[in-house]
């Protein structure tokens, strides 16, 4: 009786990469009621808090309803005016208005798209074709680069394609889970379900070990709690690779190595991503960051690999060796064991203990007890990790060497063991890495650097051959950078906070601000980067527009639309389409000359041949061709499953809202339909090649699939005989292969570099890599004594525009603090619930003291959240990134503590 009028449906989570399934109950066009859905396999019914409020993040007050124009008092477009309520035509003439200034004056690399893995698989996938196959630019990055790159450039270097093997279905198969770098408890509270689960059901048996810099709550369960010293995580690898290959060579397998392995190594990418001391922009304070990136090799093989770039001790080390980063080539066992000598229990114990309470040899018999874990052949391994390894300046050599590990042991893509990324934004693996909304990547693991792979999106999308420019865009840290430089002044965020969100924040923000740029803000509420924008235009959110995420787990899930977006906010998808109608084709086919020369040809001609007139606008061609026009509906897929009838918000009873296009028509594709026309296109990319997809209408049938989907059947653990289609297409007869397109020859060296040109073939053969252990950028000195980390907790999303406007959640936790050990803040004269400074070189913010709370950081380190926009702690933190992924480092920089 109480739930009287309620249409129940369901849809997905969007607060993490776990991809839990949810039940939504809708009354009277308004969410009701939220549950857990009990047939979701993911979460079997149960939520975190999170997944429970998910809806009430659409009913926050300050909804913005209207597009708002930077404007003055003459109602013109003002950098310096206030913002004023536009109509979509005005907002869009702006826009497009700007959007060419800045196209005609620096061509295709001008402009730029903020995106993110929280864009729906197919807005991802609409903006990546409006970009690279309309603007013909590449200046398309999601905040995912600052999330997972480093496990994206990981699992291409080492599988030669992206995303994990296994599936959460290893927890309950295995008998050894290790947690490094991740408080799974607060950030995939459902995952930590299944793993308390598991441990508490079998807990003589089943062994968890937990390694992080500070003590978390996902260390209370831990039977090994490892806390190390920020960044010494490579070195920690290194000591279980040497205990292995030095101490128990019984425990390699040898079968599993030889048939599907092979050793490499690669440059020390030294820089961190950061610009050489003299870039004028810097202040004297940043400038001594960069300046104290020196060489300062802990050993002699770092001292001689450095060497190989003319390095010695104390020099500054130059951007110039960036364009090495990812370069490797492939060695001998023999240096591959040369390469880990250094690294014994003794030296790594000294340099990676973090608690400076604990006691040597206590450190010690952990680390031994982790690698003894590993070692023994009668147990299982499966390890996870998230942002711990990720934001690193070694991030994707952290990456590397958990596949390092599991190689050697033959545990890896095997039910119950194998090393895991998780991911943190709901799609960061379906929009971000499957889609390729990246700056050098296409959809399904295709880049836009190999002319095979242009020409196969070129023929998908209907679009002249050439159009697709080769050359490789700015990523996301780049793109802040290009608006300071003036190579980029138009850029448009979508789904995302980037200026709460970059590392360095103040130095960004100023940037943006430069009176050159214009910058559009689509957005549901007025964060940060909303207050930073010339253009604000009103966004629906999760529930209130069609879409579909991929989950950490390589499962893909569909939602339909179960209300209306407030006032004029429309879903990021119409933004997108609507907006590609004030572009014809004669204004972007035509020749560009690129900043290095590169020229992208004009294609108009070659367009004609196609039956394309000049004058046509990207709209028609990308989004309203004879291919989309065939979709017709109404569709079987806008019926309920769960009650049969026809889903009251789809075209198919009439376009509910009377939604028009900008041109006053109606717009057909608002909802179901050209979400199915973009989805039916984007399965193209991945047919066939190991990233298959199922129809459109399937997917709103069944609570979510893992690909490759072949034959109608989801795969459990790719690269398995036993579970991979794929395997056996590729290896008849063989139990494993390791598959993908970026497995290429490679030349033969030493640890030292390639030695010759000889290319040989690695076809299907995953790589074992050998990385040295270095210091990052910014470590503690007498100025500046403590570690800052940064991260979440489990009560709020990202920067919090979201989450803080829950009742609920915001009461919950109502501020960020500044969580530090006792002793450190009886030393600096401040009590809980005290104001404290955190200051580092590039700016500070103040904050409360806690000592008692969920996180429990060790002497010597403070650990602040970045959800709360009052304590914007990436003022405070430093914009290093790891040399191969550009991913940012979040979890380390020096700072000073003082009372406020
Ligand atoms: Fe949502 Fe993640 Fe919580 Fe599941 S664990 S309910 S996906 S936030």
């Amino acid at each position: 009786e109480a739930e009287a009028g309620w249409r129940w449906d369901k849809a997905v989570c969007r607060f993490c990469g776990t991809g839990c399934g949810i039940m939504i109950a809708v009354k009277d066009g308004r969410i009701v009621a939220v549950k857990g859905d009990p047939k979701a396999p993911v979460n079997r019914g149960l939520n975190c808090i999170k997944g429970y409020f998910t809806a009430k993040i659409m009913y926050g007050a300050d909804r913005l309803t209207k597009p708002l124009l930077r404007m003055n008092e003459r109602g013109e477009f003002d950098k310096n005016g206030k913002f004023r309520p536009v109509s979509w035509q005005r907002a869009f003439e702006e826009m497009a208005k700007q959007f060419k200034k800045a196209y005609n004056e620096l061509g295709p690399e001008g402009v730029a798209i903020f995106s993110s893995g929280q864009y729906t698989i197919m807005e991802g996938y609409a903006a990546v074709k409006l970009t690279k196959a309309g603007w013909r630019t590449n200046n398309i990055d999601p905040n995912a680069r600052h999330c997972m790159a480093s496990a994206v450039a990981a699992f291409i270097q080492t599988f030669g394609i992206d995303e994990p093997s296994g599936c959460y279905d290893d927890i309950e198969l295995t008998d050894t889970i290790l947690v490094w770098g991740s408080n799974m408890a607060e950030m995939h509270p459902i995952l930590w379900a299944r793993v308390t689960d598991r441990k508490l059901s079998d807990p003589d048996n089943v062994r968890l070990v937990v390694l992080s810099t500070f003590r978390h709550r996902t260390m209370d369960l831990a039977d090994i709690d490892i806390v190390f010293r920020p960044s010494t995580d490579v070195a920690i690898w290194n000591y279980i690779a040497r205990e292995i290959v030095y101490n128990h060579p019984e425990a390699i397998d040898w079968d599993f190595v030889n048939k599907h392995t092979v050793f490499a190594t690669g440059y020390i990418d030294i820089g961190y991503g950061m610009r050489t001391p003299d870039h004028p922009s810097f202040t004297e304070k940043e400038r001594e960051t960069v300046r104290k990136q020196v060489a300062k090799p802990v050993s002699n093989l770092e001292a001689k690999a450095l060497s190989i770039y003319g390095y010695k001790e104390g020099d500054i080390i130059q951007m110039k060796h960036a364009k090495q980063a990812g370069k490797h080539w492939i060695i001998t066992f023999e240096d591959f064991k040369k390469g880990l000598e250094p690294y014994t229990l003794d030296y790594v114990a000294r340099i990676a203990k973090g608690d400076p309470d604990e006691d040597l040899e206590t450190f010690k018999r952990k680390l031994k007890a982790l690698a003894d874990l590993y070692i023994d052949k009668n147990r299982k391994a499966l390890t996870f990790w998230t942002m711990g390894f990720n934001q690193h300046t070694r991030g994707t050599w952290c990456n590397e060497l958990a596949y390092t590990v599991h190689l050697l042991l033959g545990k890896q893509a095997k039910p119950g063991s194998g090393a895991f990324s998780i991911t943190g934004q709901p799609s960061a693996c379906g929009t971000a890495r499957e889609v390729g909304t990246f700056a050098h990547r296409l959809p399904a693991d295709m880049v836009v650097f190999n002319p095979k792979h242009r020409k196969i999106a070129e023929k998908i999308w209907r679009i002249p051959e050439g159009t697709i420019n080769p050359k490789v865009g700015s990523h996301i840290v780049k793109i802040m950078r290009d608006l300071e430089d003036g190579k980029i002044k138009w850029a448009w965020v979508m789904v995302c906070n980037p200026w709460q969100d970059t590392a360095n924040a103040n130095h960004w923000i100023k940037a943006a601000r430069k009176m050159d740029n214009f910058i559009v803000v689509s957005d549901s509420y007025p964060g940060i980067s909303a207050k930073v924008a010339d253009l604000i235009l009103p966004a629906a959110m999760i529930y209130e527009k069609w879409g579909a995420y991929g989950n950490a787990e390589r499962r893909t899930q569909h939602w339909r639309q179960q209300v209306i977006a407030p006032g004029e906010a429309m879903p990021d998808i119409w933004h997108i389409v609507e907006f590609s109608k004030y572009f014809k084709l004669k204004e972007v086919w035509k020749e560009w000359r690129l900043s290095d020369g590169t020229v992208l040809p004009n294609v108009l001609d070659k367009a004609k041949e196609m039956g394309y007139d000049p004058e046509m606008t990207l709209y028609e061609v990308l989004f309203a061709n004879d291919y989309f026009k065939s979709f017709k509906w109404p569709d079987p897929i806008a019926k309920n499953p769960n009650t049969g009838e026809m889903h009251p918000n789809t075209e198919a009873e009439g376009d509910h809202r009377n939604v028009r296009g900008i041109d006053g028509k109606p717009w057909k594709g608002y909802g179901f339909f050209i979400q199915k026309a973009l989805w039916e296109e984007y399965r193209k990319f991945g047919n066939g090649h190991g990233h298959d997809l199922a129809y459109f209408d399937t997917y709103h049938r069944v609570r979510g699939l893992r690909w490759p989907v072949v034959d109608g059947k989801e795969t459990l653990w790719r690269f398995n005989a036993k579970y991979d289609p794929y395997v056996r297409k590729l290896a008849p007869g063989e139990d494993f292969a390791f598959y993908g397109p970026a497995l290429k020859s490679l030349p033969k060296g030493d640890l030292f570099g390639p030695k010759t040109k000889q290319k040989f073939s690695l076809k299907n053969k995953a790589k074992i890599f050998f990385r040295p252990y270095m210091d990052p950028p910014e470590t503690p000195d007498s100025e500046y004594p403590f570690w800052l980390a940064t991260g979440r907790v489990l009560e709020h999303w990202h920067s919090g525009t979201m989450t803080m406007r829950v009742p609920e959640l915001y009461r919950a936790v109502p501020e960020a603090l500044c969580y530090m050990h006792p002793a450190d803040a009886k030393k600096l004269g401040v009590k809980d619930g005290e104001l404290v400074w955190v200051e580092s070189r590039r700016g500070k913010v103040k904050a409360r003291v806690e000592t008692r709370g969920r996180n429990r950081p060790p002497r010597g380190l403070v650990f602040v959240p970045w959800f709360d926009e009052r304590v914007y702690i990436n003022k405070v933190t430093l914009d290093a990134t790891c040399p191969i992924s550009k991913q940012t480092d979040y979890k380390k920089c020096a700072v000073k503590i003082y009372k406020a």
